[in-house]
């Protein structure tokens, strides 16, 4: 399927050395946003130009769909994004990023000659590139979420309702609770919020996970609402593995009866003994 023009996808990559050195893979369940030429997805082998956008500079990168050796078997689309060690944007995402690769340079320096262990941030300080396709095939938009991004939005939500918070992510909700210079964060970190959420919403064509309908469509409309499994204001965790598509109803329930989400079963315990596994899952 190709992508509707105007669908706009986003990738939440978690910061890493082969960010700050090479770049990095994406996962095989957004390879088809990012892999589209023309009418048509690249292939095994062949690569594309592209051009990715960071706080209004360009940079320009190779997106590979890399060959595979046939004695690996069968095997799974492998798809970078690649720039070299000395190219502008990977001096540009070390110095957007010091903290974290001032920390990884650390560890690296602390690990064993030769060691190929991935070194991941600790989990207070962990901080993301958001990957936005655009309505242009070899365009990306990146966006920058620090630590410092997190801290404040940490502080602006603090004895927020979640209810409220999602009613921002779902229908586009102003806060009008910050300051200035922290609205530019908060706006940030809701847009991608956002996009996440709409990109599971298109992946589960509107249907609710719980009880698979759709809810609106005989009035030209649909109102699929995305949840979060840990509390966002308790979390922050936005994580598409951290949301499911609710219909309005068991989206209220949910919220009224607090019920146990059990993630090994899919399946949410209520307080009265009702269980409900999820009818539908592609993602978790
Ligand atoms: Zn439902
Ligand atoms: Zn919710």
């Amino acid at each position: 399927m190709i992508k509707n023009i105007s669908d706009e996808y986003v990738y939440k990559k978690e910061v890493d050395w082969s960010l700050f050195n090479y770049g990095f893979a994406i996962p095989i369940e957004y390879q088809v946003m990012f892999r589209q030429v023309a009418d048509r997805f690249i292939q095994r082998g062949e690569s594309k130009d592209i051009t990715l956008y960071l706080n209004g500079k360009s940079y320009k990168a190779k997106l590979n769909n890399n060959r595979i050796d046939k004695k690996f078997g069968p095997h799974a689309d492998i798809v970078q994004i690649r720039y070299s060690q000395n190219s502008e944007l990977a001096q540009a995402l070390r110095g957007y990023f010091q903290r974290s690769y001032a920390y990884i340079s650390m560890m690296k320096r602390l690990q064993e000659k030769g060691s190929k262990k991935h070194i991941s941030l600790p989990e207070d300080f962990k901080e993301y590139l958001a990957v936005y396709t655009t309505e242009y095939d070899d365009t990306y938009v990146l966006e920058t979420i620090g630590s410092q991004d997190i801290e404040i939005l940490r502080n602006i939500i603090a004895g927020q309702s979640e209810r409220t918070m999602e009613a921002q992510f779902n229908f586009d909700m102003k806060d009008d609770t910050a300051g200035c210079k922290e609205k530019e964060q908060i706006v940030k970190i809701r847009k991608l919020n956002k996009k996440i959420g709409d990109n599971l919403k298109r992946l589960y064509g509107y249907r609710c996970q719980i009880c698979g309908k759709l809810i609106g469509e005989e009035y030209g409309s649909h109102v699929a609402e995305a949840h979060h499994i840990d509390y966002f204001v308790r979390s922050l965790n936005n994580d598409a593995s951290n949301q499911i598509i609710l219909c309005p109803n068991h989206h209220s329930i949910i919220h009224d009866v607090d019920p146990v989400f059990d993630r090994t079963r899919l399946l949410y315990t209520y307080a009265n003994g009702v269980e409900e596994k999820l009818v539908l899952n592609r993602h978790l």
